[in-house]
């Protein structure tokens, strides 16, 4: 159970969006499937920068543990976190259930920055920015929590006319592969915009790559178009 203050930067509406009763994160033809297609892409990026055995890595946002379970099959030791209570129970089971083990915990990143500063090697935050009233704070959380030289994985859709064309209106309304309302366009964050906060989190950023969708063979793969969904790699500098 969230505490009260938990209750900060944490908007209702999105939370609620995937705190739903039936919300099933593992339907892999469910109203979450685009994250289970872009799943393999998000696991190789962090792959091609970082070898994750024995590492302590922190999933923030991690919702059904869709990312989190992956990298925990790669040896890393795995904490992840999420203010949907729901979200945090069916990952919990999931785990339990093919005897993965992972912390998971329904706390906002800010509390568990507090409470366990630099303590992980590799944070992820996956599709999560979008969703939160002030990214930019979750961004000093990360680094906060991260030890010196930790290494922060973000991935949010790109503010162009051209996600706002196809990642919301054609994804929720033509190929209707995401339930309406999945995104607010104007929370969308450019990559310049996300690479500024995060220098001027006091991380250096290394690596930028978009993911690339095709809604027909919901195949997805890494490319350097960055104007969708897009991934950045930070470090933190100290
Ligand atoms: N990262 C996962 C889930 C993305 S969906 C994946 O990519 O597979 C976005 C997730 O962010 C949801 O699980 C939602 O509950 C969570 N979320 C939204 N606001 C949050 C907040 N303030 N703190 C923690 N999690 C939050």
């Amino acid at each position: 159970m969230p505490k009260a203050n938990d209750l900060y930067n944490v908007s209702a509406e999105e939370l609620d969006k995937f705190n739903q009763d039936d919300t099933d994160w593992w339907d892999l033809e469910g109203s979450l499937k685009t994250l289970h297609h872009i799943n393999p892409v998000r696991l190789d990026f962090i792959l091609r920068h970082v070898n994750l055995a024995e590492l302590n890595v922190l999933d923030v946002g991690c919702g059904g543990g869709i990312l989190t379970e992956a990298l925990a099959k790669r040896n890393a030791q795995v904490t992840g976190l999420d203010m949907a209570e729901n979200a945090i129970s069916i990952a919990t089971k999931h785990a339990l259930n093919l005897d993965i083990s992972i912390d998971y915990k329904c706390q906002s990143v800010q509390a568990l920055a507090q409470e366990a500063p630099a303590t992980f090697d590799v944070v992820t935050c996956m599709e999560m920015l979008e969703h939160v009233p002030d990214p930019y704070a979750i961004i000093q959380a990360c680094y906060d929590l991260l030890k010196p030289n930790g290494y922060l994985f973000l991935s949010t859709l790109n503010r162009t006319l051209k996600a706002r064309a196809l990642a919301v209106f054609a994804a929720e309304n033509i190929f209707k592969i995401i339930p309406k309302a999945t995104h607010d366009f104007n929370k969308f964050i450019k990559p310049s915009e996300l690479a500024e906060h995060c220098e001027m989190a006091g991380f250096k950023v290394c690596d930028l790559a978009g993911i690339s969708y095709n809604p027909f063979t919901q195949i997805a793969h890494l490319d350097q178009n960055v104007d969708m969904n897009y991934l950045m790699l930070a470090q933190k500098i100290v």
